[in-house]
């Protein structure tokens, strides 16, 4: 008889990310909270997803956004820091 047995790993570990700009930095809040905005490229890699689901949550309305001289802008604070549970 052969016994099988599962053994799960669980690993986790903490990202620190630095946003460095030299390009236009928006100085506006966002409208709703008011907290900073960051570019698309930038949401990303906070949220650890690609930034085409940063574009899919922005036309679901699931995080805050603005457009300002031509370019999108996320809300820091409404970007889930954990997007395990969130459809990426
Ligand atoms: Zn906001």
């Amino acid at each position: 008889m052969i016994r099988r047995r599962r053994i799960e790993i669980v690993a986790s570990a903490e990202q620190r990310v630095v946003l460095r700009h030299a390009a236009v930095r928006v100085d506006v809040g966002c409208t709703e909270c008011g907290t900073r905005m960051v570019t698309p490229d930038e949401a990303a890699i906070i949220s650890r997803v690609n930034t085409r689901t940063i574009y899919r949550w922005v036309e679901m309305g699931a995080v805050h956004f603005m457009e300002h001289s031509g370019q999108l802008w996320v809300c820091l604070n409404s970007l889930p820091m954990n997007p395990q549970g969130r459809e990426s």
